[in-house]
């Protein structure tokens, strides 16, 4: 198969590429470099089934000869990379999106959007099945990431219901692992970072909010399932471990043997307090389930931070 891929040089992206080309395909990633490096896909340029095309979403999207898959993965994704970059944002939530599925409509390819558990917003139901219609702030700060996704996914369903496009959508829930940007914001790459540079943890409120996260192999392996049939989704794909922030900031600095205290921040605006996915359809139609326990996730996470110095400074 040919597969192409927006946002494939970013943290997920680049997983992605290397999996599929790994399952013996070819691979076009997209990327425009806003939040992603070409240093993710490095070690893949010399393989002759990959290619790395620098190129907006937003703009006209071309991609020569055939094309099996288009999964849209480009979007900043990580709350301080979305909140300065809010238009651009939403720009390649719907008008990047409009030109994912117009290529995978042209092709005749399956199409897979990156959605997110932030399209159920600050939960009201927990842990939150894909029926649960969510519950997000439009004109809040999130709201710029939270409704371009739901936007994708509404115009995803357009296009299956009136081009007859073989869509999915997945909506996947906080995951970590090798390659994340240090310096990114999310709460792992911040807590080991601060952790292995002795530096202050820190935690925002009193870190009672929780998050329930996958390491990066598992999440990867769940999307290549759902890619392979003709599943409309949504569906989520995450592990359903639950943590408080609190107790993920000790747990990291245990595992790195750190002496760094935890410090308390302001709690952004409209973060949601909970968040766990159910993820019985996953199982059922994919016969997919996490199997990386979360701390030996973390424990390869460290690893990668500590064998990349230069990306702590
Ligand atoms: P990332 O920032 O590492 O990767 C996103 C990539 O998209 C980057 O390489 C960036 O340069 C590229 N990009 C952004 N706008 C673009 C544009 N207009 N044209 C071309 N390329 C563009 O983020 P990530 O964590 O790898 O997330 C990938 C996708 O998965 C995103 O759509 C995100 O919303 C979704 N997602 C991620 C998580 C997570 O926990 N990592 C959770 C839910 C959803
Ligand atoms: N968080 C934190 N300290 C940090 C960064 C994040 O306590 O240095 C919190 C954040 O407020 C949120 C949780 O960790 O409650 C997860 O944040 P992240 O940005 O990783 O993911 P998201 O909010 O998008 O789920």
């Amino acid at each position: 198969m040919r597969v192409v891929i927006t946002g494939g040089a970013g943290f997920l992206g680049s997983h992605l590429c290397t999996r599929i080309l790994g399952e013996g395909h070819e691979v076009v990633a997209i990327d425009n470099f806003i939040t992603g490096v070409p240093a993710n896909v490095e070690h893949l340029m010399e393989d002759p089934r990959f290619r790395l095309v620098r190129a907006d979403v937003t703009d006209y999207l071309h991609v020569p000869g055939e094309v099996d898959v288009v999964l849209h993965f480009a979007s900043p994704a990580s709350p301080i990379d979305y909140l300065e970059l809010p238009i651009e944002t939403m720009k390649v939530g719907s008008i990047g999106t409009f030109h994912a599925l117009g290529l995978a409509k042209e092709k005749g390819a399956r199409f897979v959007i990156a959605s997110t558990s932030e399209t159920y917003g600050d939960p009201q139901v927990h842990p939150q099945p894909e029926s649960y219609w969510g519950h997000v702030n439009p004109v809040g700060p999130r709201g710029v990431y939270d409704e371009a996704k739901r936007f994708g996914e509404a115009a995803t369903m357009a296009y299956r219901n009136a081009h007859d496009v073989n869509t999915g959508i997945v909506r996947i829930f906080n995951t970590f692992g090798p390659r994340m940007r240090p310096n990114d914001g999310r709460a792992i790459p911040n807590f080991v970072r601060q952790a292995l540079s002795g530096q202050p943890i820190t935690v925002a409120g009193d870190g009672s909010q929780t998050r329930s996260v996958c390491y990066v192999d598992d999440l990867i392996d769940g999307i290549w399932r759902f890619t392979q049939t003709d599943h409309p989704g949504p569906v989520n794909i995450g592990n359903p471990t639950e943590i408080s922030m609190l107790d993920l900031a000790k747990w990291i600095r245990d595992l790195t043997k750190s002496d760094s205290e935890v410090t308390f921040i302001d709690r952004p605006v409209d973060d949601p307090g909970v968040r766990r996915p159910d993820i019985t359809l996953a199982r059922e139609t994919l016969g997919w389930e996490p199997v990386v326990p979360v701390e030996e996730g973390l424990l390869r996470t460290i690893e990668y931070f500590r064998n990349h110095p230069e990306l702590l400074a």
